[in-house]
């Protein structure tokens, strides 16, 4: 049974386990959670450390001034650290290499100069199987999942081909279309990032933020289009995109936009776009209505899978604790003590369960936030910069989030 736990029980007086409402109602007064200034440590005492791991150990129970419990807190506080509290973790640009690998594709040297400054020397079987197809104008349909690089996949020969023919003013030539904003806001990042030495201009719009700007953006011109159907079916509807021009038609993450309940917009979407054009599609999975509309738009597409339905990617590294319900914070405690575990990801099934999760952390020095439909854009935009940049630690994020 936990600290907390123990002295809510001694307060409530009862001998059964404390519900959780109970244990809030007594919770002594907690230092406000500070996630929002971002620190990736601060100083203070860090409760529920190793007198609490055999549960029922006596030695756990809270002791006087001096006692065992403030030495080993004491201890605790100056242990040996890589970081000092407070430093911000900073998280270093890739070391440019030679992209050796990619050398054989025949894409074109900017692109080649960008790739080997975002580290990437070899390509990744889906990048192998799927580059070659792509500059060669045919239609694509890839299973692949997240973290397999399926997003270079098709962003590096699309901007080569977008590239041999560039336009003095940029006209609309490319639409990729994607599940959530997250994930636009990452495939245009990667755009932009690949295309950087290129005259090419990348937007990305998505719902739940100004139209205005947006609107701004496309009257100026772009080349390529990230977007969320939602938003892009408003802006369509209103005249600020004009697909005639279009080239290169990508969907991305199909079996998402199911789970989502977006497919009848994909369908208003694909209608609308010119005949003549490359399509690609990517999904994790095949389910029969993907494989419907797959057909429906890819005319005699490679095929390409890298990764087996469900399976995980490689470069992830599983263990499993088998841990009772009461001790899972505990050893979200302990897995974090090691400092350089950063850059966590945690999944919670509800939304609540993800702030209280979040806050837990915070009140542990442990910085995190919280990430979920409930949030608001910029919350969710924020979150994720931090993360990504190291500023905080954790992101936990619920079930529909992840
Ligand atoms: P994705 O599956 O597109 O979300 O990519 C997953 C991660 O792999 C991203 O962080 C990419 O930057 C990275 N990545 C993509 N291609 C390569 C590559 N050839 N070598 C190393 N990392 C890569």
């Amino acid at each position: 049974m936990s600290l907390i736990k123990k002295l809510a029980k001694a307060f409530i007086g009862k001998s059964q386990e404390a519900t959780d409402d109970e244990l809030e109602k007594h919770r002594p007064p907690q230092p406000k959670s500070d996630s929002s200034k971002n620190q990736p440590r601060r100083k203070g005492p860090k409760p529920q450390q190793e007198g609490n791991r055999g549960t029922r150990n006596k030695r756990s129970q809270p002791t006087r001034k001096g006692g065992k419990r403030n030495q080993q807190r004491d201890a605790y506080k100056n242990r040996p650290r890589k970081y000092a509290p407070g430093q911000e973790i900073t998280v270093k640009k890739p070391t440019p290499v030679d992209p050796v690998g990619f050398k054989t594709f025949g894409l074109r040297e900017e692109i080649l100069t960008a790739v080997g400054e975002s580290g990437y020397a070899q390509p990744t079987p889906i990048q192998k199987a799927t580059i070659g197809e792509i500059l060669k104008g045919k239609h694509l349909l890839g299973t692949a999942q997240t973290g397999t690089g399926k997003t270079a996949a098709f962003a590096l020969p699309s901007l080569h081909r977008l590239a041999s023919g560039e336009n003095k003013k940029p006209t609309l030539r490319c639409l990729v279309l994607t599940p959530t904003r997250e994930l636009a806001l990452q495939v245009a990042e990667s755009y932009k990032s690949y295309g950087k030495y290129l005259k090419i201009k990348t937007t990305v719009v998505f719902g739940g933020v100004g139209i205005e700007p947006q609107k701004r953006a496309l009257t100026n011109g772009v080349d390529i289009l990230v977007a969320t159907p939602g938003r892009l079916i408003d802006l369509q509807d209103q005249g600020y995109v004009d697909v005639s021009q279009l080239e290169i038609f990508i969907l991305d993450e199909a079996d998402k936009m199911l789970d989502m309940g977006f497919l009848p917009d994909v369908g208003r979407i694909i209608k609308r776009l010119p005949a003549t054009k490359q399509s690609i599609m990517f999904s994790a999975t095949m389910p029969q209505q993907i494989e419907s509309l797959s057909q429906g738009f890819l005319e005699n597409p490679a095929k390409v899978s890298v990764a087996p339905v469900s399976s995980t990617s490689e470069q992830v590294e599983q263990a499993l604790y088998f841990v009772t319900r009461g001790d899972k914070r505990k050893l979200l405690v302990h897995i974090f003590e090691d400092e350089t575990t950063n850059k966590v990801l945690i999944f919670t099934r509800t939304k609540t369960l993800a702030n209280r999760i979040s806050d837990f952390l915070n009140r542990n020095n442990i910085s995190a936030a919280a990430i979920h439909g409930n949030k608001s854009q910029s919350a969710r935009q924020t979150a994720l910069q931090n993360f990504k940049s190291g500023h905080t630690r954790a992101l936990v994020a619920s079930d529909l989030a992840a």
